[in-house]
């Protein structure tokens, strides 16, 4: 008897599947594996996932504010206790931010956007900042921790 497309079709899915279960375990190890050994890889495509799925970030992190809140309040406080580069950074951040005042009515450097603005600071060995926008401000970290591609504006912060 010989099968249709449609029949072999089905076989395979049902081997496929049989052997997905049999082998759940082995397989999913073997893919944390892959993760561990491949870091930049997944690093790269998680940075390019998040800024295609910006929207539906947002959305999930205005559902989960609260618990995020309170898990980054927990974060900051045991770094700042722990970690006294940490603490110096932090310590700049408030004083520029204090020197310098609200970003209202300013705007991204990149692209303009007046929302949602973050001071970026090049060095903490000065009280100098940029204004980013949240988008631009997560695609320059993304690329200076090796994770995105270079982009035009970061000229800018060159020198
Ligand atoms: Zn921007
Ligand atoms: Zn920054």
């Amino acid at each position: 008897m010989v099968m249709t497309e449609k029949e072999k079709k089905a076989k395979q899915k049902i081997y496929n599947k049989n052997y997905y279960d049999a082998n759940r375990k082995r397989l999913i190890e073997k893919k944390s594996q892959w993760q561990k050994d491949n870091k930049d890889k997944v690093n790269v495509c998680s940075a390019r996932y998040k800024r295609k799925n910006d929207d539906k970030f947002k959305e999930y992190y205005q559902e989960h504010k609260g618990e995020y809140a309170k898990r980054q309040s927990k974060y900051q406080k045991d770094k700042l206790k722990n970690n006294p580069e940490y603490r110096r950074k932090f310590r700049l951040r408030q004083m520029s931010r204090q020197i310098s005042g609200s970003l209202k009515g300013k705007s991204c450097i990149n692209c303009n956007s007046t929302e949602d603005l973050h001071r970026h600071h090049p060095s903490y060995d000065s009280y100098d900042f940029i204004i980013l926008c949240r988008k631009c401000h997560q695609d320059l970290h993304d690329f200076l921790s090796g994770r995105g591609e270079y982009n035009e504006k970061y000229k800018a912060l060159e020198s």
